[in-house]
């Protein structure tokens, strides 16, 4: 999608601080980090959100969860722990419209969250 702004960091039109990349999942730093690791995991493909993974896109999950693996393994947060999030409309405060999966880590994480 041309005005999508993860679609547009896909297509390298806008840069991006990538972390890891599979010919289907994208992993790079959120612009506004909110732990000292804090990495946004997304299809490459146009999703806008939770809602919009059927049943038949459990290998997109599938591989944006390896991808969460591969990026907590190397930004040494498997050991210590971490978070993985996906906001989900207004309420969670989702402000872009293309599916990711936010990982966080590196910091005591609060619980419940805010
Ligand atoms: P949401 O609030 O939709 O769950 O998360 C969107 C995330 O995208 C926010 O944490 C925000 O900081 C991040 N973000 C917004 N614009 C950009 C950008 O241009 N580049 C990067 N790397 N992250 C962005
Ligand atoms: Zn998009």
């Amino acid at each position: 999608m041309a005005d999508c702004l993860f679609c547009r960091i896909v297509s390298k039109k806008i840069p991006a601080d990538v972390v890891a990349e599979s010919p289907e999942a994208l992993a790079f730093r959120d612009i506004n980090p909110q732990a000292p690791v804090h990495v946004l995991v997304i299809p490459k493909e146009h999703i806008a959100g939770v809602l919009d993974l059927d049943k038949g896109r459990s290998e997109t999950l599938s591989e944006m969860m390896s991808m969460a693996q591969d990026v907590a393994r190397k930004e040494g947060i498997d050991r210590t722990g971490f978070r993985l999030v996906f906001n989900c409309g207004a309420d969670a405060g989702q402000a872009v419209d293309h599916l990711h999966l936010h990982c966080l880590g590196k910091r005591a994480l609060a619980w419940p969250p805010g």
